[in-house]
């Protein structure tokens, strides 16, 4: 449970009236944009496999549909809860928008701890929600993805559930599928590199320098993970990492590979047992304080608050994770100079190639890796170099300048098309 002022809806509005604010919109659109177009909320029954059925609640809640279909994940999570959903497709329309790819933003999650179920239970839930909210989905109109908790396998559940409905296959109701279904080459990795791509381009603009970075990352799934894995690559030094178990540290640098072998063999993907000699076990809280250039939470909402704020030590933060700074530590940290890569463009390298495998689909015609790695990186990083520019010209922090862009785009195309009827 959140408390109500870290509620994730309320920040979310908070932050889009204060852009609402400085862009001056009329008070018609802000009311547009300041709530969700559609939510449905779903109750629904599974068959565990003693037998018995248990009731689960599930939401997809699309937020705006001015600039196109809308796009965002499936969360399974036992904290999901209306408000966070709202939030996250909120943040999704901003997303979309900042990019420039031609979509609204909604998001799903269903109340679940999948760590509680097996993979049977997990694929009648999956196959049961997707056929509840198919009255929204389909790939002219609202196109699901992964999110904490959910992964390919899945979507390739929710794919064939809505074909056999359909009586055909229709591989772009959803992205972040397997590739031998119809999945794009480096959607798996693509957060995670956008992550990378962010780390090593503001570093550069910072006049800094990627090489030797010291790295510090919350969150070892499939955003944590990868970037960890490229940041490592490129010469960063990652020193410290968490999951759910916990944080590991090592100064001089951690064995990723050795840690992504390790999650592989190990139940749901978790570091519970991971040991290397040299490497020592600090709580979550600690791990947000070490010592460090760059800070990349990529696990869950409200990490950074006003109450560890001033004991951050990295300059940089590139928000991986949607949401982890809340406005107060936002402004904590804006105000000690630290720099931060919002969460609306330092993760939309996921998005980014959810498109492309949403246009691949649609054309039947699949590109190489390198194409779709090449396409990411010049969209994310001329996306980067907008809110830069706009952040410099106007001496704002860069989620001010990120929000400014975004919002202004959805508000254009939503006056444009004007009020129906
Ligand atoms: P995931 O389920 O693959 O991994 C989540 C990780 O966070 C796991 O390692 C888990 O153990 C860890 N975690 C959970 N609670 C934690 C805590 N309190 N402290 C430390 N670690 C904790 O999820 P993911 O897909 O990597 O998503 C992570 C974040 O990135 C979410 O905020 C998600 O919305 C965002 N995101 C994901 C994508 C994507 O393509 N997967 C795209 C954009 C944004």
């Amino acid at each position: 449970m959140t408390s109500d002022r870290n509620n994730p809806f309320r920040i979310a509005q908070q932050q889009f009236d204060m852009a609402a604010d400085i862009l001056d919109l009329p008070e018609s659109i802000r009311a547009v944009l300041r709530v969700p177009q559609r939510e449905l909320t779903v109750n629904f029954p599974v068959k565990l496999d003693d037998g018995n059925t248990r009731m689960f609640t599930g939401y997809r809640v699309q937020h705006n549909l001015g600039r196109g279909p809308v796009k965002g994940g499936i969360r399974y999570h036992p904290d999901v809860d209306i408000d966070e959903v709202r939030a996250l497709a909120m943040w999704m329309t901003w997303k979309c928008a900042l990019v420039n790819i031609p979509y609204g933003g909604a998001k799903g999650g269903v109340i679940v701890d999948p760590k509680q179920l097996s993979l049977s239970e997990l694929e009648r839930l999956t196959r049961r929600f997707a056929t509840e909210i198919s009255i929204l989905l389909g790939p002219e109109k609202d196109i699901p993805a992964p999110d904490m908790g959910t992964n390919a396998q899945m979507m390739a559940w929710i794919m064939d559930t809505i074909s056999m409905h359909r009586g055909y296959t229709v591989p772009a109701v959803i992205t972040g599928k397997p590739i031998n279904i119809g999945g794009s080459l480096g959607r798996v990795e693509a957060t995670g590199r956008g992550v990378m791509l962010m780390v090593r381009d503001i570093a550069r603009r910072l006049g800094r320098g990627h090489d030797g970075l010291r790295v510090v990352v919350q969150g070892f799934g499939n955003v944590g993970s990868t970037a960890a894995y490229l940041l490592e690559e490129i010469g960063c030094k990652v020193i410290g990492i968490s999951d759910a178990t916990g944080g590991y540290y090592r100064p001089s640098g951690l064995d990723i590979t050795a840690m992504r072998t390790f999650t592989d063999r190990h139940s749901f993907r978790l570091l519970e047992g991971y040991s290397d000699p040299g490497v020592e076990r600090i709580s979550g809280e600690e791990l947000l304080e070490l010592d460090c250039d760059v800070l990349i939470p990529a696990a869950v909402e409200n990490q950074i608050t006003e109450l560890n704020a001033d004991r951050i030590k990295a300059s940089i933060i590139v928000e991986g994770a949607n949401g982890p700074t809340t406005p107060d530590a936002d402004q904590i940290l804006t105000e000690r100079g630290v720099t931060i890569v919002p969460d609306i463009l330092a993760n939309a390298g996921g998005v980014i190639v959810s498109y492309f495998e949403w246009v691949q689909g649609l054309q039947e015609f699949f590109w190489d890796e390198s194409d779709v790695n090449g396409k990411l990186e010049r969209i994310i990083i001329g996306a980067l170099d907008d809110v830069w520019k706009m952040s410099r010209s106007r001496g704002l922090p860069l989620r001010t300048a990120a929000y400014l862009l975004a919002v202004q785009r959805v508000a254009d195309a939503n006056q444009t098309r004007g009020v129906y009827p």
